[in-house]
């Protein structure tokens, strides 16, 4: 196997700034050519390169740089330009227009692919894409990645659901650190790769996929596999699995982690990056995130107006009646372009009517309030708050909830 050493990537630099004294979370700086942002960051997932729902000049209306590293999957290009053409124009940055963002390559699409665990062989791992199913195996994925020249690119995995055989299990790992080692031998010159980790739900295959990668000559590491039947309450055993077997000074992005305990999960575990998959389902549904940020929205958590629309103390939803006469922003004093030009009545009439408007105004929202999040895990870390914060969080959300369903059965009640 490859010996341990550090990678020189020219166009990626990574720098733990911060530790949390109690704790794995840490603050650090990424660079790349193109941006550079701090971690723990989210990154923006995209359908063909751009978020869903913002073209691109609205792309300046979120938080900079925070926004500027954009999430995309090789496989949506499949129905596009060829590779060839993509190269020619110079790549996916030139392709979209986007020279200022960076631009990282993650083989599954976090929105649409689910893992089969039969679709995938020894050959190559099978993806959903916008023109059918298909194998992809990792001389093909690097031909993609040569094309695209993303910022960061992430080796092809072979996830599998966490109902599957242990012997399925170990053949995943197996596979996975098989890919990771032909991508390393086929890769492009100076980009920065990061190793697939799986492993499921078996500490001790977590522990060895983890072990093998940390091995290899990579810039950091993609820890895949969650979000996949795996319940939040033996989640951080696998992570904690995985990143005490990795080293300390690359960093760590993690998929299928999206609700905010989970991403403080995450982020308590040594996490650096995250997917903004979350954030896409909500404003799809029609979901505006409103939890507090830093005193910024005081809500009651006696409101029962509040308990009755916001029941997990998260969101609200504004296709309901309850909001068609509300000339409110969805939350006072945010400084995204919703909140400073919308009330909840204009985007509960446009969700009513299936105008679009509702979704772009909703995603850019629902995506500042998360950088928000995001911000204030950073400066809790650096200030030494970062469990307080946690614990904090946890508590707002359980008192709301059990407030919640007090308000519910006294409803239950009353209408007797
Ligand atoms: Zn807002």
């Amino acid at each position: 196997m490859p010996p341990s050493k550090e990678i020189e990537t020219t166009n990626m630099k990574f720098a733990v700034k911060t530790w949390c004294k109690s704790g794995r979370a840490r603050v650090g700086l990424l660079q790349f050519k193109t941006t550079t942002i701090e971690t723990p960051a989210l990154l923006l997932t995209t359908r063909k390169g751009l978020p869903a729902f913002i073209s691109p000049d609205h792309l300046s209306f979120l938080p900079s740089p925070d926004s500027r590293l954009l999430q995309f999957s090789p496989m949506h290009f499949m129905e596009g330009p060829n590779l060839k053409t993509i190269s020619n124009i110079g790549g996916v940055h030139q392709l979209l227009g986007l020279q200022g963002y960076g631009f990282v390559a993650v083989p599954r699409d976090s929105i649409l692919s689910l893992p089969e665990c039969y679709s995938s062989n020894k050959n190559g791992a099978s993806f959903e894409t916008p023109c059918g199913r298909f194998l992809v195996k990792p001389l093909e994925y690097i031909k993609m990645i040569s094309s695209m020249k993303p910022d960061l690119w992430v080796s092809l995995a072979d996830e599998v659901p966490a109902s599957v055989t242990a012997k399925r299990n170990k053949a995943s790992v197996d596979r996975t650190i098989t890919w990771l080692d032909d991508c390393i031998s086929l890769k492009p010159k100076d980009a920065a790769l990061f190793g697939s980790i799986v492993g499921g739900c078996s500490v001790e295959e977590r522990k060895r996929c983890a072990q093998e990668v940390a091995k290899r000559n990579v810039s950091g590491y993609y820890i895949g596999g969650f979000g996949l039947g795996d319940s939040i309450d033996e989640r951080s055993t696998f992570l904690h699995a995985v990143t005490d077997s990795l080293p300390k000074e690359k960093p760590r992005q993690v998929c299928g982690l999206g609700l905010p305990e989970e991403v403080l999960q995450g982020i308590a575990a040594g996490i650096d990056l995250f997917d903004s998959t979350y954030i896409y389902h909500l404003t799809l549904e029609g979901f505006a995130l409103v939890f507090p940020l830093n005193g910024m929205c005081k809500h009651d958590v006696s409101d029962p107006q509040l308990c009755a629309m916001a029941s997990d103390y998260t969101k609200i939803n504004l296709k309901a009646t309850i909001y068609r006469k509300d000339a409110s922003r969805i939350v006072d004093g945010c400084m995204c372009y919703t909140c400073q030009n919308h009330t909840k009545a204009y985007i509960n009439h446009l969700l009513n009517v299936h105008e679009m408007l509702a979704q772009i105004l909703l995603e850019i929202h629902n995506t500042h309030h998360y950088l928000s999040f995001f911000r204030l895990i950073r400066e809790a870390i650096t200030e030494g708050k970062f469990e307080e914060f946690r614990q904090k969080f946890i508590q707002n959300r359980r008192g709301h909830l059990f407030v919640a369903s007090l308000t519910a059965s006294e409803l239950e009640t009353s209408l007797r």
